[in-house]
């Protein structure tokens, strides 16, 4: 079978897809191992610690057994005093042995008090309806011998001399504890006691908790438990900011609730790994969708940019690209003026010479790059934005400097934007400038078109500007050049006509070509002297130059007609038209104003090659004299 890269990369979603669900799964089985796992240690701690309690109680009952057989024998109550002492000597969990009978108390430690019956009642251990062979456990109590949280095993029993006696083992619990602290659920449980009567803590790791009130262990629980729910887990509680767990056990002659449990942290930590990962996967994926999803936006955006058709519209969606894509507040465009050298913005409001812009664009810096408000030889930034960072982006085409974009108030960009948005731009400019070149430009010379000079002309008329002047060029028998020389040659006549216009005429000069080898110029001139003199220097330039081809060569001449630029565009045509027509009708070679009354003028050009042609002799004189004629010719304008 033929396996392509195509066929590997469509595998890759569903790929990434199954592996984050079964991850997924994985996980939240690995969860559920875990909590199930956590209880089951929880309920064994539990079950341990009865077991141990049991065990010590039983012991407990024991003592207090023998104990009592010393006394129901005989009342020697040193005997029983010095066994008690030699029992919480060799255990340390077993703080006091006592005896309290009518109104004396006996105790370890020395002690022996009378006619106590009335302080007795105070007594944690005490209770007065036991009967004789009772035992019981007292509640929790600070012991004032000790100093320490207790509990007291009592038994009721008749001594030899027939009295009731209260004989009492005390338990010291946190030294009870310290065997049960050993008892570890996951890595932050424990057990603990809580007495199932009145809620109080009998037992914790934090002996600072002991005696007070269970978080855990609530009044409906108590009740549960005394309806014979005796054991069972209490799932979720909140304690210290933390969610909790227990499992509890009261199924105990001590009446305590014994509990075991941890943070909830602690089952998840132990799925955490690969819950990390099932996470970290789901970001990919989120991260994967919503670069493509950008992506895609910033291509339709690109899409719409390659639509424009015009500057001004390339300006509007450069803005509204950036604007939908990163916060930026606007975008300036300039773009290259080839005919003034100069980048002037889209609106006109800031022109910079070709030169200015060199100077600090140089070939290295053609990169994208933000120039900060230190950095300032950039001299558009410094006009467009004196305050404010900028980001730069220049339009290169063909390796040609085309266009530059400033980003105004934008913060930091992600290179990869700044590249498909550049890459976008250039291919958008490269766009509206062939379009332009097409619709304005004439391929051949590329001078502007008889469009592009009507629009100008247009534009000055409707500003009233005053002080231009529109010259009609036509060069004189080119019929003759391409009979003669060959269209080729012709063709070479009319390059070189394009290239004198832009040499002579000044740089604001709009020069065209009208079409076949008719020209066009609009031009600036004090008056109509000062437009007559600069166009009879263009005519005589003109009539000085040579073509050389293909091994001929050739000298040609032109007549000239213009007009004052005002009142309607087609007047100001046609009345250079007129006027060339004029200048035409009386060859040879002159300049015509539409209007103004020169004598009628002589200018012959001649050429060796021309000689052969069918032109008629008699009009043809020597080259050498052309030049005076022609000079003679311009002060000799004929009226029109
Ligand atoms: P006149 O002195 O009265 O202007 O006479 P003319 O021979 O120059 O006549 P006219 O201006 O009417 O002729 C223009 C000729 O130019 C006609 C056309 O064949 C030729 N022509 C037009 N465009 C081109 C071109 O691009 N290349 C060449 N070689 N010839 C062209
Ligand atoms: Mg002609």
């Amino acid at each position: 079978m033929d396996i392509k890269p195509k066929h590997l990369i469509q595998t890759i979603i569903p790929l990434i897809v199954v592996v984050f669900l079964s991850l997924s799964y994985v996980g939240y089985s690995d969860l559920k191992v875990s909590r199930a796992a956590a209880y089951q240690q929880a309920k064994d701690n539990v079950s341990v610690a009865n077991e141990y309690l049991k065990i010590h109680f039983n012991s407990v009952e024991n003592h207090l057994y023998l104990l009592g057989q010393i006394l129901v024998r005989d009342v020697v109550i040193d005997e029983y005093i010095a066994m008690g002492d030699a029992l919480i000597a060799n255990q340390k969990k077993l703080s006091e042995v006592g005896l309290y009978s009518q109104g004396s108390y006996y105790g370890t430690h020395g002690i022996e008090v009378h006619n106590v019956a009335s302080k007795m009642e105070n007594r944690p251990w005490y209770n007065p309806n036991s009967k004789v062979g009772e035992s019981y456990i007292s509640p929790i109590y600070m012991s004032r011998t000790t100093d320490k949280w207790s509990v007291t095993v009592v038994k009721v029993i008749e001594m030899a001399n027939k009295q009731l006696a209260y004989i009492l083992l005390e338990t010291d619990v946190t030294e009870l504890y310290k065997q049960l602290a050993l008892l570890k659920t996951m890595k932050n449980g424990y057990v603990y006691v809580v007495d199932v009567n009145s809620r109080q803590i009998i037992m914790h790791p934090d002996h600072s908790r002991i005696g007070s009130l269970s978080v855990s262990v609530e009044p409906e629980l108590l009740q549960s438990i005394q309806e014979g729910e005796t054991q069972g887990a209490i799932d979720g509680y909140m304690y210290k900011m933390r969610w909790k767990f227990s499992v509890y056990d009261a199924d105990n002659a001590f009446g305590w609730i014994l509990l075991s449990g941890t943070i909830t942290q602690d089952i998840t930590s132990q799925a955490f790994n690969l819950g990390a990962v099932s996470i970290t996967l789901f970001c990919v994926i989120g991260i994967m969708v919503l670069i493509n999803l950008i992506s895609k936006r910033v291509h339709n955006n690109g899409r719409l940019l390659t639509e424009v058709d015009g500057l001004v519209a390339l300006d509007q969606r450069l803005n509204a690209m950036i604007k939908d894509l990163v916060p930026c507040e606007s975008v300036i465009l300039f773009t290259y003026n080839e005919d003034h050298h100069e980048y002037v913005d889209v609106h006109k409001r800031y022109t910079f010479s070709q030169e200015t812009v060199e100077r600090f664009l140089t070939l290295d810096k053609r990169q994208s790059m933000r120039v900060s408000v230190s950095n300032r030889n950039d001299l558009i930034a410094r006009h467009i934005s004196p305050t404010r960072a900028v980001f730069r982006v220049p339009l290169i085409i063909n390796e040609q400097l085309q266009g530059i974009v400033y980003l105004l108030r934008t913060p930091v960009v992600l290179p990869w934007f700044v590249n498909i948005y550049r890459i976008y731009a250039q291919g958008a400019l490269n766009h509206v400038l062939l379009r332009q070149r097409i619709k304005n430009k004439d391929q051949m010379t590329n001078l502007m078109n008889k469009n592009y000079l009507r629009s100008h002309i247009q534009q000055v008329l409707m500003k009233n500007q005053t002080g231009y002047y529109l010259a009609m060029l036509d060069i004189d028998d080119f019929k003759m050049i391409n009979d003669g020389l060959g269209h080729l040659f012709g063709d070479q006549v009319i390059l070189s006509v394009a290239e004198k216009l832009k040499e002579v005429m000044p740089d604001q000069a709009i020069i065209a070509r009208y079409g076949g080898d008719e020209f066009s110029i609009m031009f600036m001139a004090e008056s109509r002297i000062a437009a007559d003199s600069k166009l009879q220097a263009l005519r005589r330039a003109l009539s000085q130059s040579q073509v050389h081809f293909n091994g001929k060569k050739a000298s040609y001449t032109v007549s000239v007609g213009f007009a004052e630029v005002q009142g309607e565009l087609d007047s100001v045509i046609s009345l250079a038209d007129n006027a060339l027509y004029k200048a035409k009708k009386n060859k040879p070679s002159k300049v015509c104003l539409h209007d103004m009354g020169y004598g009628p003028c002589r200018y012959y050009q001649c050429d060796d090659d021309l000689n052969t042609t069918s032109r008629k002799s008699d009009e043809c004189l020597p080259c050498g004299n052309a030049l005076d004629s022609g000079h003679a010719a311009s002060r000799n304008l004929e009226a029109v």
